[in-house]
């Protein structure tokens, strides 16, 4: 090869490199820029979508915030509305304070018009209070059910107890004498009604209950008394107080002790034949089974259609073995001649 063509050879391949350079060149210096814009822009956009995903959080979240506030309005209304019933409430309350204790020991909301159920169920217990008053009480609660409590003159501290306990608790408390000596109350009236005085203020002075609700020992019924019972019941209305016997007995008040499933047949009958059942028990002591009956006694009741149990009050229909009259013997018979 000659020296010319030599050089040629050399120029042509430096050019060719030169080409090469220029062409590396043009394609860096325009795909870069692309590449990078391209990356630059879909980081925007990603940071466009979160930005946008955010803002949309910010407005559900500022709309429960304002759901939540209407409802803290609401609930502060409602306080305020709470709080002004109460101190109202409290300010009718304030001048009975003043007022002695009346006439009637409970007063039960439910013991009014509104009743409309059709039994009505009065539970009483006779003779306590005893060790088994407690245990009544306790059952009676829990089935949120209140009671009537025809007592005694028992004066040991621990009767005094259940007597504030049974005041306290909501019960009625009624009178059953101080002495429950047949012979000894029913001698004459005034034998009757020094015990009666007795049994009344013992009961005021333990509970400050003022009670006008009675239950003959042994019932208006009894064949015990010699005079007549009418005398007896006439003066009880004269005092302003109203007798109680009964139209469903447990069976518990003999000598012989029977099983708590009987007890509960027996006080059961009838309860939905009649609009008014005074079922007669007695937590006196020895009266175990009694206690046991009670809760399934209770269980039965509340299971009967348009029933209720309730404590008795002045406003109860009396439920009394025997009819007499307030007028005496002398101004019936005057009645009597008139006709
Ligand atoms: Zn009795």
């Amino acid at each position: 090869m000659s020296e010319d063509n030599m050089e040629a050879e050399h120029r042509r391949k430096c050019i060719k490199r030169l080409k090469r350079c220029i062409i590396l060149m043009l394609t860096a210096a325009v795909v870069l820029p692309l590449a990078v814009s391209a990356c630059v822009l879909a980081e925007v956009y990603s940071l466009r979508k979160t930005l946008e995903d955010v803002s949309a959080q910010v407005d559900r979240l500022s709309e429960v915030t304002a759901g939540q506030q209407d409802a803290l309005e609401q609930l502060t209304e409602k306080v305020q509305t709470v709080e002004q019933n109460l101190s109202e409430q409290q300010t009718e309350k304030t001048p009975d304070a003043t007022v002695p204790v009346g006439n009637i020991n409970v007063r039960d909301p439910r013991e009014n018009e509104e009743v409309t159920a059709a039994h009505k169920v009065y539970l009483t217990f006779d003779d306590g209070p005893s060790i088994y008053t407690r245990e009544i009480l306790d059952i009676l609660a829990e089935y949120d059910v209140k009671a009537t409590f025809f007592v005694l003159g028992k004066e040991s501290e621990d009767s005094k107890e259940m007597l504030k306990s049974i005041a306290d608790e909501g019960h009625t408390i009624g009178m059953h004498s101080y002495t429950h000596n047949y012979s000894e109350i029913y001698a004459s009236v005034d034998s009757f009604a020094a015990d009666l005085d007795k049994i009344r203020n013992y009961i005021y002075d333990t509970t400050g209950v003022w009670s006008n609700i009675y239950r003959f020992p042994g019932g208006s019924s009894n064949k015990v008394s010699k005079l007549s019972m009418d005398t007896f019941a006439r003066y009880l209305d004269e005092q302003g107080i109203v007798f109680f016997d009964w139209n469903s007995s447990s069976g518990d008040g003999g000598s012989i002790v029977f099983p708590a499933d009987m007890l509960v047949e027996n006080s059961m009958k009838g309860i939905q034949k009649r609009e008014t059942t005074v079922i007669l028990m007695h937590d006196s002591a020895g009266k175990k089974t009694t206690v046991e009956a009670l809760p399934i006694l209770l269980e039965n009741i509340l299971a009967l259609e348009d029933t209720v149990i309730l404590p008795i009050t002045e406003n109860t229909k009396p439920v009394q073995h025997i009819n007499w009259s307030s007028d005496t013997e002398e101004q019936q018979t005057e009645e009597r001649m008139e006709d």
